[in-house]
């Protein structure tokens, strides 16, 4: 770790780790992604490999009963592996923010002339606290993601629920559709494809996807939320405001850029009192950072918002109505 002795220094170090943990999260995403398919692949095969050695005698109905346990069997160990990996990709974004803004911390401690020295203390008890929070923080994220409810009022959980259903009803219809036209078991077999593992379409690939990645990201949020916040929710002493800031891969306006651009609080675009900050939505890439009280003018801004081309419904949707326009003066 290099030696820091002026404040200046530190915010040029920190957008570093920010660049750095950044690219850590994104191939934390691109990891967790990969074995999910891994896991829909293997899931295909095991179905793929019932319907052609399962018996078919003359009862259709005998059949269909095979089947449907087979179904049951490999979703429901696809959904307890998938949400293992799942968790296990919250908990490792969770570390790898943490690890950010315990890095901070650390060079905020060695910063020499502190610009609100009633901070310094703090600072000190906070960095020696650094290694008792990470297994805190990674608890408390899993909690957080767990009981978040989203806009369209769905709870994390009550999405890998629909998830395993939606995964049995699809495979299931189609089975038995094509049973009843009597297809043969490798016509069966294939049409499961679509289903599971084809890209490009509204399938359990898509929507197991759009979940890990919404989830693994946000926890990315929400671990950096939980390392400069007490147990009360209460921002640390040394930090003035959790900013919203777009990713760099942010493909067009949307509800980000109002929340990017949003000063309702006074703080500064995109930046917010630890219980204020924005829920995120389905692929959301957008992160938080620390605002230090010792750096009031870092801003930390890589991608600067477009408030004003968000789509209205968009707001509406998310309950975030357009700010006033500033009061005409009479001058
Ligand atoms: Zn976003």
């Amino acid at each position: 770790m290099a030696d820091i002795f002026e404040i200046s220094e530190l915010a040029k170090e920190y957008a570093q780790l920010i660049r750095a943990s950044r690219q850590k999260q994104m191939q934390l995403d691109r990891d967790t992604i990969a074995h999910v398919l891994g896991l829909l692949h293997d899931t295909l095969d095991a179905l793929q490999e019932d319907i052609r050695s399962i018996p078919r005698g003359i009862l259709a109905e005998r059949f269909q009963r095979d089947l449907e346990r087979s179904i049951s069997r490999h979703v429901t160990t696809f959904g307890e592996r998938f949400k293992a990996s799942l968790d296990g990709g919250i908990e490792a974004a969770a570390l790898n923010v943490s690890e950010r803004e315990a890095d901070l911390l650390r060079r905020l401690s060695l910063v020499r002339t502190q610009i609100h020295p009633e901070h310094s203390l703090h600072v000190a008890a906070g960095a020696a606290q650094i290694g008792v929070e990470f297994g805190r923080v990674q608890a408390e994220v899993l909690d957080r993601l767990y009981a978040r409810v989203y806009p369209d009022g769905l709870k994390l959980s009550q999405r890998l629920y629909n998830l395993d259903r939606d995964a049995r009803r699809s495979i299931a219809d189609t089975l038995f559709s094509g049973v009843a036209q009597g297809q043969s078991a490798r016509k069966l077999a294939e049409a499961l494809r679509p289903l599971l593992t084809a890209p490009g379409v509204e399938n359990v690939r898509y929507k197991a996807m759009r979940i890990a990645r919404t989830e693994i990201n946000s926890a990315y949020r929400e671990g950096h939320i939980a390392s400069v916040t007490d147990e009360n929710g209460k921002l640390k002493p040394w930090v003035e405001a959790i900013g919203w800031r777009l990713s760099p891969a942010h493909p067009r306006t949307d509800i980000c850029d109002a929340w990017a651009g949003d000063d309702t609080e006074g703080l500064g675009a995109g930046n917010y009192s630890s219980g204020n900050v924005p829920p995120g939505h389905p692929h959301c890439l957008c992160y938080t950072v620390t605002l230090l009280a010792s750096l009031p003018d870092q801003q930390f801004v890589s991608h600067p918002p477009k408030p004003d081309d968000v789509p209205e419904s968009q707001r509406k949707y998310y309950g975030q109505p357009k700010p006033d326009p500033p009061a005409q003066s009479d001058s």
